[in-house]
């Protein structure tokens, strides 16, 4: 006999949910508890809904099913970074990372299986793009290194980045949708300040997140700010040139009145001259910005060396002296291969 194909339930809204117990007559408020297990109480199966009679939820399984992620292994780092391998419904594996700081807990989560853009720096461009994430398996990764969170630090997490394998702006709806019930009182209550998307920069998705009146804060991954070099380490640069990024930018900022962050890495012979530093300072210049400098994490081949101090400091003076802020970020995680452009399912 050919099985039916259940729906995994937490596609379902909570109104639908409410109408699909009306539907079987029962009451609306069914819907309500359910609702309440599936997402308040986070339950793997129809069997941890305690105050649902035996007979609704032989019901509920004859119909749905509930796809919830697998946390298959975690890997702890010396510095106390957390990275997750996560398993999905159909065996394939996402990584997520949790990292801890004096006060701060910032889970940095996965929006697709691989990547579908090619940066030659990244190890997740290595993985072909395989699937988006739905809602509640972006979701899941949250709640599941909150509760990492919890018991190994005793505090709830505080911040969230989008930074993990995929393009979030290539999978937006479902992101969207993800970050909705991270903000929602009946998810976990997050405030949208605490989450940043950072994206590779998708011009026409950067102004549909402004449309959307979003409250998260955007973070893109410049790395140069000419055109030439920019293609030569990010190819999809060639079909959304700098040109377009900018008026994007523009356009998000005259509209949800936030500062942009650029995430840049200094590399030995690629952009580390002044021509480049000049370039992003002129760049930073369209909208109200700051520039966070990242460490190379590197992924193998040797192709990519992180530019030398000196370098560094020329970035660090000339932006500080066009009153650009700028930040470096130190790399966590770096021995368990969970770091920014290091996750590519090794294990
Ligand atoms: N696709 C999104 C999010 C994933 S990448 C984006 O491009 O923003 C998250 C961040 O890690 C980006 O800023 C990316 O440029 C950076 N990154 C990728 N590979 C890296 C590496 N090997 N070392 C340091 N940062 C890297």
């Amino acid at each position: 006999m050919m099985e039916v194909k259940k729906k995994d339930i937490r596609a379902l809204t909570k109104a639908q949910l409410r109408n699909f117990f009306i539907k079987q007559g029962d009451k609306a408020f069914r819907g309500n508890q359910v609702y309440e297990w599936l997402w308040q109480k986070s339950a793997h199966s129809f069997e941890d809904m305690t105050n649902i009679s035996l007979d609704t939820r032989e019901m509920l399984k004859a119909h749905f099913v509930i796809n919830h992620i697998k946390v298959d292994q975690m890997q702890r780092s010396a510095d106390g970074t957390i990275k997750n391998a996560v398993r999905l419904h159909d065996d394939l594996i996402v990584e997520s990372v949790l990292i801890p700081t004096p006060n701060r807990t910032t889970a940095c989560v996965s929006s697709q299986v691989g990547c579908s853009l090619d940066c030659r720096f990244c190890a997740t461009a290595r993985l072909k793009r395989m699937r988006n994430l739905n809602p509640d398996e972006i979701y899941d990764q949250v709640v599941a290194i909150d509760n990492e969170s919890r018991l190994y630090f005793n505090r709830p997490l505080s911040n969230i980045v989008f930074m993990g394998m995929g393009e979030p702006l290539m999978n937006y709806n479902n992101v969207l949708k993800a970050i909705d019930k991270i903000t929602s009182p009946e998810g976990l209550g997050m405030s949208p300040k605490r989450i940043v998307v950072s994206t590779s920069g998708v011009p026409k998705m950067i102004k549909k997140l402004a449309d959307d009146e979003v409250k998260f804060k955007l973070a893109v991954s410049l790395h140069s700010a000419l055109d030439e070099v920019r293609t030569s380490i990010m190819p999809f640069n060639a079909t959304f040139p700098l040109k377009d990024l900018r008026e994007a930018l523009q356009y998000w900022y005259a509209k949800t009145k936030n500062r942009i962050t650029y995430e840049y890495v200094v590399w030995e012979g690629i952009n580390d001259k002044r021509k480049d530093v000049d370039a992003l300072v002129a760049f930073c210049k369209f909208a109200p910005s700051k520039v966070n400098l990242i460490e190379y994490n590197p992924i193998d081949d040797g192709e990519f060396q992180q530019a030398d101090n000196k370098a560094l400091d020329m970035y660090i003076n000339i932006l500080e002296a066009n009153n650009i802020t700028v930040t470096v970020r130190r790399s966590r995680g770096k021995d368990i291969d969970a770091a920014c452009g290091q996750l590519a399912n090794k294990t």
